[in-house]
């Protein structure tokens, strides 16, 4: 069946068509494992993983690289600042490779919970100096790039068009550009390929400029060359990318191999808090870790997120979460029924639901739509182990595991030692001790039941 997909670089929905029928490549921006991946991340990142299970269910295979930013990407995006993981090591009073391996395992463990894939290829930017640096040269080769007294960078008037991803008009922006740190730079649009060290900076390789470190969009040129050749199918990333750093890998590429590295261009829109802004002086910066604090299913945040086409921004509210708890439920009781049913459906009726839910995914991606097919294999009034089936054909792209049941929560043991001490104080008639522990088990969380059987704690949420 056809695919098709929005192309940010077409601006339209296109016919997929890979470069090899065979293996589909993809290269996805990674994070920069400086602090911990917020829900708003993690939205991106389920986006790229239904990707990655629609192009399988069509039956391709995938070749699909994610890097890890672990040096060389500056507080600005726009060549200033600190390096983002010194800033984070001086700040946490650790060093650059503490702070990455500790970042990573936490980003891998919010994949894990959302049951995303990990890509077959993922790539550190440290592990690829020379690559990199290999890269810069060519394109200093190529006439493409210049030094100043801080930085190699990319010239941006040497290309036929800077730009085409986001339409920017260089001659526009020129007039109203901003101050430069670098009064060096030819044009506003150059940006650092390699960067000068100054003394004393933690992370530094020796280069034909000195003592130097990449900058970030190098990274992704280099290692989706090394893994993913010169084009390759997909590129994807959050919408925040299109701008600055896909424009400037565009530039990178054509400027080493006369290039647009991918066909098709993908980029999933932001999850807003509120209807506003996920920050931090907000205090609304959420982490999956607080939706399974709240004693959610970490893919009830999976679920919530198909209420929403990755392209069009989607809003959190506690509630919403409340709300995708329940469908979670009633999908895994809907599944249940078919699985126990002992009735006989049309083999048209459940081709019919196959062709619709298909179509759906294949449309861009329309999850929407897609889970409207699903809620309605679930009603469908003939319980049947056939639609049972269908269900766990659909789960390979929804990625819920609908025929697992919820680990019965775990009463932490601590928990457990109160509520026997605060039996014990009743036993005794000792009311305001058994008051107390009763307050202190509830400041722990956890709210205390009584019934005849004895007492129970629930968590609260
Ligand atoms: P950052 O941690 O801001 O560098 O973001 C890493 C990646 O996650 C970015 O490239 C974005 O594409 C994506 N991202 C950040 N915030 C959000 C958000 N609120 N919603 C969706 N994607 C986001
Ligand atoms: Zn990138």
């Amino acid at each position: 069946m056809e695919i098709q997909f929005y192309n940010t670089l077409t601006k339209q929905k296109e016919k997929f068509i890979p470069l090899n029928e065979k293996e589909v490549r993809i290269y996805s921006c990674g994070p920069t494992v400086y602090k911990n991946a917020t829900i708003g991340n993690m939205r991106t990142n389920i986006f790229q993983d239904v990707l990655r299970r629609v192009l399988k269910y069509n039956g391709y295979k995938l070749k699909h690289v994610m890097n890890i930013t672990d040096v060389g990407h500056l507080v600005s995006d726009g060549d200033e600042g600190e390096d983002k993981m010194l800033k984070s090591a001086r700040e946490e009073n650790k060093s650059p490779l503490e702070i990455a391996e500790y970042y990573t395992k936490l980003f891998f463990d919010d994949l894990k919970a959302l049951n995303i894939e990990t890509p077959e290829i993922v790539c550190k930017a440290t592990d690829h100096i020379t690559e990199m640096l290999e890269y810069v040269k060519k394109l200093v080769a190529n006439g493409f790039a210049y030094e100043t007294s801080t930085a190699i960078y990319f010239d941006v008037s040497k290309l036929d068009k800077y730009g085409i991803l986001s339409g920017i008009n260089l001659n526009e922006q020129k007039s109203g550009a901003r101050v430069e740190v670098d009064k060096e730079k030819k044009n506003p649009y150059d940006f650092a390929l390699w960067i000068k060290a100054p003394e004393n900076h933690l992370m530094k390789w020796d280069s034909p400029w000195g003592p130097s470190y990449p900058g970030w969009h190098i990274e992704c040129s280099a290692m989706s060359l090394k893994y993913l050749g010169e084009q390759f199918d997909i590129h994807t990333g959050g919408i925040d990318l299109i701008p600055t750093h896909h424009e400037n890998e565009i530039a990178q590429s054509k400027g080493a191999c006369g290039k647009i590295p991918a066909r098709y261009w993908m980029h999933g829109e932001y999850l807003l808090i509120n209807g506003g802004k996920m920050s931090k002086s907000l205090g609304n910066v959420y982490l999956l870790e607080d939706i399974i604090k709240r004693g959610y299913n970490p893919l009830v945040y999976r679920l919530f997120s198909y209420s929403c086409h990755y392209r069009n921004k989607l809003n959190f509210t506690w509630e919403g979460i409340d709300a995708a708890s329940k469908s979670l439920e009633r999908l895994k009781e809907g599944y249940k029924k078919h699985l126990l049913g002992e009735e006989q459906v049309n083999k048209e009726v459940v081709d019919e639901f196959e062709n619709r839910f298909h179509k759906a995914i294949n449309d861009d991606l329309n999850m929407p739509l897609a889970m409207g097919v699903v809620w309605e294999v679930i009603r469908y009034e003939k319980k049947s182990k056939q639609l049972a089936d269908l269900l766990l054909k659909f789960d390979t792209v929804l990625g819920l595991k609908i025929n697992e049941e919820d680990a019965k929560e775990q009463i932490p043991e601590e928990i457990t030692n109160l509520l026997e001490q605060r039996s014990k104080a009743r036993e005794e008639k000792n009311w305001a001790e058994s008051d107390r522990l009763r307050d202190l088990i509830k400041e722990k969380g956890y709210i205390v039941k009584d019934s005849k059987d004895g007492a129970t704690v629930e968590k609260i949420k």
